[in-house]
């Protein structure tokens, strides 16, 4: 073994849940399932799953562990740090695998982290999880949607891999960092509990004593009023998407410049690549001169690093008390991740991870008053405030029928069930019984949301699936157009060179075309003259060569619109594709001018964005954004004819509203 080993060895021993190590192995050698509730950075996620291997319940090239996490950053991050740990190279012993990336060895991977939407995929393909000796499923507090999912299928699976089954027995280790772990034990039939109690010090806890009106800038001044009055210690921020991350590292930066002890700020977000995510695990810096003050280190980052990542040496919190949260509301049939208040979990949650190596103080950025009054107690699970088209189709793939006897933790709203059975009728996955089609087994191969999985059916009908292959590609990756404050005009104007005036789609195909043609040693400067992001447009590459690779095996053609070989395109056939996918997103131009949506009559404006500004009759939509106003956003125009051609069931006249679209719709149909 390597030094790096020995060092790493010498922090894991002294990792609190070191000692349950031989009790856990009993537990779980004597149990099919076992309940674990620690404290966060008690070594649950680095650790358990190595126990689980030295208990012998891995076999190389048979059997295999896998470890759950609800986000990506977190899945790849800790396999990079258990490969350290256990002085092997990422990819062989121990993998993982995201959406659109498999780093892991079916002959020697033994331990694997993946996504839990990830194993629910596999689950389709394999529904005894035949692969897996055992699961362990992380972060069961978070609740997430494909967790909660993997809960439910395991209530099936469970039993059928009882020990001397035909693939041996499955041992599942349920793992949360809150006190539900009661809940947990009586779904999982009485499993026991193993608590891991932490090693934590005492945080003091700063209210405001008013409310703050902008959080990002209240934030960076807290931070930096904390850098020049506070005792050396590094600074975790809390901060809910990438941009604002940016905006608010740049800030503390510029203004942490002007004092005198060295400061270095590092961002955290799921689209950050590997290697900027791993600094924020570096040490503090020196001081800036000889016997000067301590450094301090900043890491700005998403929830993340609530729970999924500790970052050791962190003394001060500073939380605004919001995050990202997916929100769904089934009477007008849209999800969309708001900025939303966190509960008082959450905020308890984050205020721990100031006291992890010392006494320490969390400022949150909100009353106290607005703590008790305004915060939830916990927050709400996922699956009751999610769109279901995606889980209902993966599990009527998985063979189960009646979803309403599903046996769910906490079983959404028989609404929101019947709205995804709605919506996968339409697009044609399931008949009218309910029974999957062909299409449907086919939508259900692609790793994507039915709509967009549907579009890709479709799109060989229309000569142009290598087109929307790649538009697809574009939506499913970050932000391809960036906009900098600062230089939004010349942004504005780059973006301009692409635009296509009836499309946003068609936009992006256009930009990915363009930097397709361009030779690899020019793209970057290509990338940063057009203000698009060179990231996203490497993702794209990748998820659109995965997309074509099942295409593939799924016989769908790869038929291009380009005959001339120059990057060109039929317009009007893309745009006929999308609308053949796309027809239950469709809004209506009324004579009042604002938009109506036809499947949910919400009003609504295109989104100044977009390059549609010729205010078209009917325009499809990509996404619905809730902001100040209702938007759509990434929108394509496209005209009644196509779509009573297209989706004649849906742009039924008898069943149609009554709208002002009815009257189109009745020209149309005569
Ligand atoms: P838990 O799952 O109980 O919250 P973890 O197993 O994630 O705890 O973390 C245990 C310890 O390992 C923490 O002290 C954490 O800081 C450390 N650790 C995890 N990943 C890394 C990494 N990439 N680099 C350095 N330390 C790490
Ligand atoms: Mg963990």
């Amino acid at each position: 073994y390597s030094q790096k080993y020995y060092d790493i060895l010498d922090k894991r021993i002294k990792l609190p849940v070191y000692q349950f190590k031989d009790n856990l192995i009993k537990k779980v050698l004597e149990n099919q399932s076992v309940v674990v509730e620690g404290e966060t950075g008690s070594g649950k996620t680095t650790q358990i799953p190595q126990f689980l291997l030295e208990a012998g319940l891995a076999e190389q090239g048979k059997t295999c562990v896998a470890c759950t996490q609800p986000r990506r950053v977190a899945a790849t991050s800790i396999a990079q740090r258990v490969a350290d740990e256990m002085d092997v190279e990422l990819g062989r012993e121990v993998g993982y695998t995201i959406r659109f990336e498999d780093v892991s060895d079916p002959r020697s991977t033994v331990l694997k982290f993946c996504t839990d939407g990830m194993l629910l995929r596999e689950a389709m393909h394999d529904p005894l999880l035949s692969r897996y000796s055992a699961i362990v499923l992380d972060e069961c507090h978070e609740r997430t949607l494909a967790t909660d999912v993997i809960m439910g299928l395991l209530m099936e699976i469970l039993p059928k891999r009882k020990k001397g089954s035909e693939h041996g027995e499955l041992k599942v280790v349920i793992m949360s960092a809150t006190l539900d772990a009661q809940k947990f034990q009586e779904y999982f039939h009485g499993a026991p509990l193993m608590k891991v109690p932490g090693r934590t010090f005492p945080v003091d806890i700063f209210y405001t004593a008013k409310p703050e009106r902008n959080y990002v800038e209240a934030a960076v001044r807290t931070t930096l009023h904390i850098h020049q009055c506070e005792e050396p210690g590094d600074i975790l921020v809390f901060l809910t998407g990438e941009a604002e991350i940016e905006q608010a590292c740049e800030e503390i930066r510029e203004k942490g410049r002007a004092m005198d002890s060295e400061l270095v700020v590092y961002p955290l977000y799921s689209s950050l690549p590997p290697e900027q995510q791993r600094k924020i695990f570096s040490a503090a810096p020196g001081p800036r001169t000889p016997g000067g003050k301590p450094g301090r280190k900043v890491v700005v980052s998403t929830n993340i690093a609530e729970t999924s990542l500790t970052i050791d040496g962190i003394v001060y919190v500073v939380d605004p008390g919001f995050s990202k949260q997916k929100v769904f509301n089934p009477r007008i049939r849209v999800e969309s991740l708001l900025v939303s208040p966190i509960s008082r979990a959450s905020a308890k949650q984050r205020a721990g991870r100031a006291g992890r190596t010392r006494p320490g103080k969390c400022f949150r950025l909100y009353t106290e008053k607005s703590f008790y009054d305004d915060l939830q107690e916990t927050t709400y699970p996922e699956i009751l405030r999610s769109k279901m088209s995606s889980v209902v189709l993966t599990l009527k793939k998985l063979g189960i029928d009646d979803l309403v006897h599903f046996d769910f933790l906490d079983p959404p709203a028989p609404e929101t069930l019947m709205r995804a059975l709605e919506l996968l009728n339409y697009l044609g996955a399931l008949d009218d019984e309910g029974e999957m089609t062909e299409i449907g087994y086919q939508m259900s191969e692609l790793p994507l949301d039915p709509q967009l999985a549907k579009l890709i059916l479709v799109s060989p009908d229309y000569g142009c699936s290598a087109e929307i292959v790649t538009i697809v590609a574009c939506l499913s990756v970050p932000q391809i157009f960036l906009r900098p404050r600062e230089s939004a005009k010349q942004a504005d104007e780059a973006k301009a060179q692409f635009s296509h005036h009836e499309s946003d789609h068609l936009t992006l195909l256009r930009a990915f075309n363009e930097y397709d043609q361009i030779p690899d040693n020019e793209k970057r400067q290509w990338c940063w003259d057009n203000f698009i992001s060179e990231r996203s447009m490497i993702s794209v590459m990748n998820v659109r060569r995965q997309l074509i690779g099942i295409m593939k095996r799924l016989d769908i053609p790869l038929v291009s619109s380009d005959v001339k070989g120059d990057g060109s395109f039929a317009s009007a056939d893309v745009r006929k594709a999308l609308t053949a996918g796309m027809f239950m997103q469709v809004a209506f131009r009324q004579r009042t001018g604002d938009y109506l949506t036809i499947k949910d009559n919400q009003h609504v404006a295109i989104h100044p964005s977009s390059v549609v500004n010729n205010r078209p009759e009917w325009a499809i939509f990509e996404e619905f954004a809730l902001t100040t106003k209702n938007y759509i956003r990434t929108v394509t125009v496209t005209n009644v004819d196509w779509l009573v051609e297209l989706a004649p069931h849906y742009f039924d006249l008898e069943n149609f509203p009554k709208c002002e679209a009815k009257g189109e719709l009745e020209k149309a149909y005569v």
